[in-house]
């Protein structure tokens, strides 16, 4: 079995044998930012994309001098090779590290990197065409949803409820109603021939995969608009309507619930499948694989 590697403050070591301080404002204030970066046939996908948000996230909290002196985009390949993983993802945080219990910055500060690498299997095929349930919360998030902040709790809280409820995701909405996103996703619909999706503001992640597929979805000629919708109006359509989550681990997913209304039909729509063929079929040729079969 491939050993789980872990890459800590220039070291590289075990997953197991990996340390961090107690004290570490990671852990004890969620002072920090991470990333998830898909891995496929060994190869990281989208790595510059990530690389880019993650200094713009270490920026906007004022930690990226923690980055100084760790070669991300060479150390995160390394990484993989190490570990062995053909198909899985890395995880990467970075945070204030360890100080004694403080709200303000330290200083000198000793920030924390590190990254691991772990397989896992993406979605089936089957798993895609079954389509996925979309529970929905009010988003009692803070006000800076674009930053991928370590301080998860309102996104572990809606994500079980979704759980408990018998649903694959939740689905953060604003207190007027809006769509924002999902748990650690985001959402477009397809409503009246128009891809629609929350614009990007601070209250949704600019996620890696959002942005790929409203790429291709305008080369593919449809009209795209980044205009957040609401539930009703997905119950309301008349005509075809298609929603679906983007994200890292699960590329694209066609929505068929949400709540415990059915949406459209039932099941995967046209453009969303049209669009998950697409995001494979590009994946693939970025890590030298030949693209898989079309799901249509
Ligand atoms: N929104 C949230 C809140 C997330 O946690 C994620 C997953 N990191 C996304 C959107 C999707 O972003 P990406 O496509 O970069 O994985």
């Amino acid at each position: 079995m491939d050993v789980e590697m872990l890459y800590l403050n220039g070291t590289f070591m075990p997953l197991s044998e990996g340390r961090v301080h107690v004290e570490d404002r990671g852990f004890q204030l969620g002072d920090g930012v991470y990333e998830v970066i898909k891995v496929m046939n060994g190869r990281l996908v989208w790595l510059e994309d990530h690389l880019e948000r993650l200094d713009r996230n270490l920026a906007e909290v004022r930690l990226s001098e923690a980055a100084w002196g760790h070669r991300l985009g060479t150390i995160l390949p390394e990484l993989v090779v190490r570990s062995g993983v053909d198909h899985g993802s890395v995880y990467v945080q970075v945070t204030r590290g360890y100080a004694p219990r403080e709200f303000v910055f330290p200083q000198p500060p000793h920030p924390t990197v590190l990254a691991y690498a772990r397989s896992r299997p993406g979605p089936s095929v089957e798993e895609i065409l079954a389509g996925t349930a979309l529970h929905p919360v009010e988003d009692l998030r803070w006000a800076r949803c674009d930053i991928k902040s370590t301080n998860l709790l309102a996104a572990v809280l809606a994500k079980e409820e979704a759980r408990s409820a018998g649903a694959d995701e939740a689905l953060f909405v604003g207190s007027d109603g809006v769509v924002r996103e999902g748990g650690s996703s985001n959402v477009f619909a397809f409503l009246d021939g128009v891809i629609r999706t929350h614009p990007l503001n601070n209250r949704i992640l600019g996620g890696i995969t959002r942005k790929h597929v409203l790429e291709m979805a305008r080369k593919k000629g449809y009209t795209v608009d980044e205009r957040a919708f609401t539930i009703d109006e997905v119950f309301d359509a008349t005509g075809p309507c298609e929603v679906f989550t983007a994200a890292t681990t699960r590329d694209v997913m066609p929505v068929v619930k949400i709540g415990r209304r059915t949406v459209g039909n039932g099941r995967p729509g046209r453009v969303t499948l049209t669009l998950l063929d697409a995001v494979r079929h590009e994946q693939a040729l970025s890590v030298g694989l030949e693209p898989p079969p079309s799901l249509l």
